[in-house]
């Protein structure tokens, strides 16, 4: 395997789903969805995509995993369910797989964006 690099792509939102891009030696070789709080340290993983590599999701995981060593991580149970025998065959992963724990401000995330006052002096009105 060459080298495996991740690149996270911030979150639109606070505590928002999270995009890490998986490159081996510059290839792309698959994405991870996860949720990260710093407030409140916990990581949820929502998804994994790889190249049907079960050894490089293990690798990539470590390396997500390692890069915030203080947060609670865990997995949202629809990727627990997609891939029950992977988190099962990591005996290193001390998070609950399947029983997510969200922080307030990740359900915070998920709440829709107010839409602006009609009198908001932030929307300009059309006067032509
Ligand atoms: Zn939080």
């Amino acid at each position: 395997m060459g080298h495996l690099g991740l690149v996270r792509v911030p979150a639109l939102r606070p505590a928002g789903p999270e995009t890490v891009e998986c490159h081996v030696d510059g290839k792309h070789v698959g994405t991870i969805t996860v949720r990260v709080c710093d407030q409140c340290e916990v990581a949820v993983v929502e998804g994994i995509r790889m190249d049907d590599q079960p050894a490089l999701a293990d690798h990539a995981l470590r390396l997500l995993v390692g890069r915030l060593p203080n947060h609670r991580w865990t997995t949202s149970r629809a990727t627990a369910a997609q891939a029950e025998a992977f988190w099962r065959s990591l005996p290193w992963w001390q998070g609950a797989a399947g029983n997510p724990e969200y922080c307030p401000h990740m359900h915070r995330s998920d709440q829709p964006i107010p839409a602006p006052r009609a009198d908001s002096p932030a929307l300009p009105q059309a006067s032509r």
